[in-house]
């Protein structure tokens, strides 16, 4: 069986192609960046629109394979910006009715899991998962994947982005914090804000940019603004390997590509002799394998979903999924 994912929650158009093996024949993405600003969310889906065409022939010539080899159509039902998953959902929906075939809508924070799960071949990782749309962390636990804790404003990649963009750090800006930290050498204090297993870094972003403002040296604040916003995500992620025992913790999402944030994960991980695990790049960030692979999952489980079903929801939480294929 052969299963096309489309993904399209925010700036990443991407189309995969996964068999009911887990092999990944195609992971085609073109992804949207502005000429200034944040993401605008309807310049982002008429960008999804203006490229789906391209991206699905460079996926399906990857593959090897004519769109009517497809057996099955998967798409991002939620979280995200609604322009940008109404223009996947109706790709999505467009191609399934066209080829007659079934279509499956899939969670976006879920399918970072289950294709993490599927690469790195973890059976039960508590997972933390942050980009410039999410942060939470996530574990398996009594039929559904539980958020342990979330961010309760910003995302961590967003926190990273919006500094750089307000102190002139040119786009893009998670790497580019990254790069200038390393040459940082005092630490300045900033808000470090964990309640309960939750986390909050606008305090921090608008603090960080203050502190600019005030003529503290950029590298020192870069540097400082990753160990006080990666401190605490290595506190809840920890408290969440704690109470689960869960032997395994996974790092995934755009932000994992930080070598320091690796680091510090890696060294709790380590204290606490379980396994830790990185998915490489493409899985992890937003691609349409995740989609794919997800919705043969939850296909092959039984799960069907009637065209009314597939309305996207910009709000779809990781928690509200019965995960009937664990
Ligand atoms: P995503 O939302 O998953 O597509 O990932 C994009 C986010 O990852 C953006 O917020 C980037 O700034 C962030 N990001 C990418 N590379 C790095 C890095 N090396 N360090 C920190 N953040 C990064
Ligand atoms: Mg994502």
């Amino acid at each position: 069986m052969l299963c096309l994912g489309i993904e399209g929650t925010a700036h990443t158009f991407g189309v995969g192609i996964v068999d009911s093996r887990g092999k990944v024949l195609a992971n085609a993405s073109k992804t949207y960046v502005p000429a200034k600003g944040g993401i605008h969310p309807r310049d982002a889906a008429q960008f999804h629109a203006a490229n789906a065409r391209a991206v699905l022939d460079r996926a399906l010539e990857k593959a090897k394979i004519s769109l009517e080899d497809v057996d099955l159509i998967a798409f991002s039902l939620g979280p995200g910006l609604g322009p940008c998953l109404r223009t996947a959902a109706t790709a999505a929906r467009a191609i399934a009715a066209w080829l007659r075939v079934p279509i499956i809508g899939v969670n976006h924070c879920i399918a970072h899991v289950e294709i993490g799960r599927l690469t790195e071949k973890t059976k039960d990782p508590v997972t933390l998962y942050v980009s410039g749309g999410n942060t939470q962390v996530i574990a398996f636990d009594a039929g559904r994947y539980r958020v342990f804790g979330e961010t309760l404003d910003i995302p961590v990649g967003n926190c990273l982005d919006v500094f750089a963009r307000e102190v002139g750090i040119p786009h893009p800006g998670g790497p580019n914090v990254e790069r200038l930290a390393r040459e940082g050498k005092r630490y300045i204090h900033l808000p470090y804000v964990v309640k309960g297993m939750d986390l909050s870094f606008s305090g921090l972003m608008t603090e960080a940019v203050r502190r600019h403002r005030g003529g503290a040296d950029l590298r020192d604040l870069c540097y400082s603004l990753q160990e006080t916003a990666f401190a605490a995500l290595v506190e809840v992620t920890e408290r969440a390997v704690a109470h689960t025992e869960k032997r395994e913790v996974m790092l995934t999402g755009g932000v994992a590509a930080n070598s320091r944030l690796r680091e510090m994960i890696r060294l709790m991980v380590k204290e606490r002799e379980a396994k830790f695990y990185v998915p490489p790049k493409e899985f992890c960030q937003d691609n349409g394998a995740m989609i794919a692979w997800t919705g043969l999952l939850m296909y092959r489980h039984g799960v069907r979903h009637s065209l009314t079903q597939t309305q996207v929801r910009q709000r779809f939480r990781t928690d509200e999924v019965d995960i009937i294929w664990r």
